[in-house]
């Protein structure tokens, strides 16, 4: 209650995405260590909850009276799903109410300020994250009212002038700098602000990924899950021609996306700079999960390929073996010294770092591995479908029966896998294997 915030606006998700990786470390064993700092962290977020169930520092801190009125620039809505995400992970590893309590409010107060209906908010987030939360919370709590929301978040996108009178009913003022201005977001790149953030076109009808590729990655992803849901063939197949055009024509060989610093942003069709692109390892993280929520509807192994190529490359190499130093930009080439000497790579850092001033991409790394689990296998009806080859013991539910899978492998430095089954059931169940598209022959013992 003293003092200032500082640092980033959204820096409250930083340790909400710590917390969502102790719920994904736990959920493979308690540990009483590890539970005992996390618990001490969710009693101060839960104290600084508002009465009405609103969360978020900055505001509550600095500028109580202006909750809501900068959704574009201020990542509440960010923030509010990194927290719901860390909550519900927590919160299935250990059972403990408190988190997932203080989610549930959070997400009331949202959904009590934004939807159709007359005296709420018409908007959706200036930064994407809340729509993949919302169906996880959804599926946690067994309430559609949170899906609804989601898909309130992605079905106005687009259709409406919220960001425009927005910025109008706040003096046309940017956040960031204080000044007035034309339009926002544009004094940090050369894209106009629907583009950057993906609001030119109505979701469903956007064919191309454009734009911040943090943000859009994660609309895809949201996208794909609520089609998958809904059963939604009109947005599945929006979700699917954006997938195809970054995969076929604006994806790196190392699995980043995101071609230009200006903007973090995608650019055209077959710009792939080698030397000045931001290749964010969030982007590639955020692809990972728009590729494991395609899987859920459509079990191809592009899907399995892109996760590999993506974790592999750009999402390991945003770290260093001890954990401890960090890219946020994956170039394929650098010169050192123009790092310095030239602004158009002053974004590229030639050795890992310690930490950023945004430091988004260090606890996104940590969620994603500690979760790593979840990307391994699907199932669809009576089928287990092999996404990734790597070392794991693991049981999945197949209908009424489970399936004990054990992988043995020093993959990738070696491409034999073994494979070991258990079922509890004499009926016939299938396994399929992805074949990696880099293979160019395989055997099967
Ligand atoms: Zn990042």
């Amino acid at each position: 209650m003293e003092g200032h915030f500082y640092g980033q606006v959204f820096q409250d998700s930083d340790v909400y995405k710590w917390l969502e990786a102790v719920g994904n470390v736990l959920m493979l064993g308690r540990d009483e260590k590890l539970e005992a700092q996390a618990d001490s962290v969710i009693d101060i977020i839960a104290r600084a909850q508002q009465p009405d169930g609103y969360l978020d520092t900055y505001f509550i801190i600095e500028e109580p009276d202006k909750r809501w009125t900068n959704v574009l620039e201020c990542h509440e809505l960010y923030c509010a799903g990194h927290f719901i995400e860390g909550a519900v992970a927590y919160y299935l590893a250990t059972g403990k109410e408190k988190v997932y309590e203080t989610a549930l409010r959070l997400a009331d107060h949202i959904d009590s300020v934004f939807g159709p209906e007359e005296g709420k908010l018409h908007g959706y987030p200036g930064h994407q994250e809340i729509e993949m939360a919302l169906l996880r919370l959804c599926d946690v709590s067994g309430d559609e009212r949170y899906q609804k929301l989601a898909q309130y978040f992605i079905d106005a996108r687009g259709t409406n002038r919220f960001f425009e009178e927005e910025f109008e009913r706040r003096g046309s003022r940017c956040f960031w700098t204080g000044e007035k201005v034309e339009e926002p977001n544009r004094w940090f790149n050369q894209f106009p602000y629907n583009y950057y953030n993906q609001f030119h076109l109505p979701v469903r009808k956007q064919k191309k990924a454009v734009g911040h590729a943090v943000r859009g990655v994660y609309m895809y992803a949201a996208m794909a899950d609520l089609a998958w849901r809904l059963k939604d063939r009109e947005l599945f197949d929006a979700g699917k021609a954006v997938w195809n055009n970054i995969v076929e024509r604006q994806l790196y060989i190392t699995g980043g996306i995101g071609a230009t610093h200006s903007g973090e942003a995608f650019t055209a069709d077959y710009d792939l700079p080698n030397d000045t692109n931001y290749s964010e390892t969030c982007a590639s993280i955020g692809l990972i999960f728009f590729a494991q929520k395609m899987l859920q509807t459509e079990a191809e192994g592009v899907y399995g390929d892109v996760i590999e190529q993506a974790l592999y490359n750009t999402v390991l190499g945003g770290m260093n073996y001890e954990g401890n130093r960090f890219f946020y930009v994956n170039p394929l080439a650098v010169v050192p010294k123009a790092c310095a000497d030239n602004t158009e790579r002053n974004h590229v850092k030639p050795v890992r770092q310690k930490w950023f001033a945004c430091a988004c991409c260090p606890p996104n790394i940590a969620r994603l591995i500690a979760g790593l689990w979840k990307y391994i296998y699907t199932v669809k009806a009576n089928c287990v479908y092999v996404h990734l080859y790597m070392g794991n013991e693991s049981s999945v539910k197949l209908g009424d029966c489970t399936l004990h899978l054990t992988q043995e492998t020093n993959y990738p430095w070696d491409g034999k896998v073994a494979l070991k089954v258990k079922a509890d059931t004499p009926e016939p169940l299938e396994i399929a294997l992805r074949i990696p598209r880099w293979s160019h022959e395989y055997t099967q013992g």
